[in-house]
């Protein structure tokens, strides 16, 4: 295992930028995702560190090597794509094992290697199947296994549970998840989708624009979102981001059309232009809450329901608890606690201090 350093690792083609010069410390066993929408960057970012891009400008340590200039296979990585290409000829166990037979490995040892991972990713019944006949969950496991017998400094995932269904993605995200907690391999992750970046992620890195946003703990970045971006890209629906504007005297805020000001934790200047931004399940319906909401659909979950509408002449979306039809008649007035406020400069999208 090693950490991975990205010391001003930058990224142009021709002249557009794909990657703005970053710098991003991954700990040794810790487990980073890189998230954000298509052609933000990410996945340019790991092929530079996998070997299969060359950067414009930077250097990529693992541990203490800089491997800028030594090839894919010379680095101590293993890779695994959201295509995950099996040898359709071969049978699981000669997939497991061909990677350690092109390096020249013993036979004992790669025998070794392929029974503890299949036992590890629980492929033992399978070791004599071809990837034909398996399931697409069992074939990434396969894809998954090829890179963990290589017992590797590092593991890149670039999109791995893209194409799986929505069942088996989160059955191989939570395998993913144990497997980083047996092994404890230092990981970088690449995904568009925000659910797996929250739930496997020990850092997320989110990216926009070929820049890094914010980078920390998913708990945290989802508390305190630096920019207006972050806000709206992590947590399903995002944030509610309204045009508000601050009361003159500094303590409190109001949204257009909407009578109530709302009060702020601490003070902010007086009279500013924000962006405010509330979580769908930070709204309580309270009989005289100062915000008015007009409910315009629902969508019954199960568990909870996602309730869309208005406030002021602003769309806006509720997550309440529970079978929220039942409680129509008190859904038309909300309160919001003032820590649960989030304020942005309307200009930079940044977060106010
Ligand atoms: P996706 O999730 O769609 O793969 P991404 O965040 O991984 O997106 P990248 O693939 O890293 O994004 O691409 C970043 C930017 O660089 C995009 O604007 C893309 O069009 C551009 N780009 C990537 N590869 C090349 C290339 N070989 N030549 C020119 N431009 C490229």
């Amino acid at each position: 295992m090693a950490t991975l350093t990205l010391s001003s690792l930058s990224k142009r083609f021709g002249d557009a930028a794909a990657l703005a010069p970053t710098d991003l410390e991954v700990a040794d066993g810790e487990f980073v995702v890189l998230v954000g929408p298509s052609g933000c960057g990410k996945t340019t970012l790991l092929r530079m560190v996998a070997g299969l891009e060359t950067p414009s400008d930077g250097d990529i340590l693992i541990g203490d090597t800089r491997v800028n200039g030594l090839e894919p296979r010379a680095r101590d990585i293993a890779m695994v794509f959201q295509n995950y290409a099996l040898y359709p000829h071969m049978s699981v166990r000669r997939n497991l094992a061909y990677g350690l037979k092109l390096r020249g490995m013993p036979k004992h040892e790669i025998a070794r290697r392929v029974e503890w991972a299949a036992g590890l990713l629980g492929l033992d019944e399978y070791l004599d199947r071809k990837p034909r006949a398996l399931s697409g969950g069992q074939r990434q496991r396969v894809a998954m296994g090829r890179a963990i017998v290589r017992e590797p400094q590092l593991f890149l995932f670039d999109e791995p549970l893209s194409n799986l269904d929505a069942k088996l993605r989160a059955s191989v995200r939570v395998e993913i998840k144990r497997l980083h907690q047996r092994l404890g391999t230092t990981t970088l992750y690449v995904t568009h989708d925000q659910v797996e970046a929250m739930t496997l992620a020990q850092r997320v890195v989110v990216m926009n624009r070929g820049r890094v946003e914010q980078v920390g703990p998913p708990a945290e970045v989802y508390a305190k979102p630096a920019t207006t971006f972050v806000a709206g890209f992590l947590g399903s629906p995002p944030m509610n981001l309204f045009e508000a504007r601050v009361t003159a005297t500094g303590d409190a805020v109001e949204i257009p059309g909407v009578d109530a000001a709302l009060p702020l934790p601490t003070a902010v200047e007086g009279g500013l232009r924000v962006t405010l931004g509330i979580r769908p399940e930070a709204f309580l319906p309270t009989p005289d809450g100062p915000l008015p909401f007009s409910l315009d659909l629902q969508e019954p979950l199960g568990a909870e329901t996602l309730l869309h509408g208005n406030i002021g002449k602003q769309a806006c979306t509720l997550r309440l608890a529970g079978d929220a039809a039942q409680e129509e008649d008190r859904l038309g007035r909300l309160a919001v606690a003032p820590e649960a406020l989030h304020l942005f400069d309307a200009e930079s999208g940044f977060r106010l201090k």
